[in-house]
């Protein structure tokens, strides 16, 4: 998704508990960033954060 579209995501769902369902990859101008968001808070997290949690839910 795109950064600022990130960006209105988090300032619409504020303080929230969210446990991030789905995570896309950001990019801005065109160009990917290293970094996901969450599709439903717009929170980020680096690529190492996103494989961690991969790896958390494969072995809960
Ligand atoms: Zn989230």
């Amino acid at each position: 998704m795109e950064y600022n579209y990130a960006l209105k995501i988090r300032q619409e769902w504020g303080d929230k508990p969210c446990d991030h369902p789905r995570l896309e990859k950001v990019y801005y101008a065109g160009a990917f960033l290293t970094n996901y968001a969450c599709v439903q808070c717009g929170a980020e997290f680096t690529i190492y954060e996103k494989l961690e949690m991969d790896e958390a839910r494969k072995n809960p």
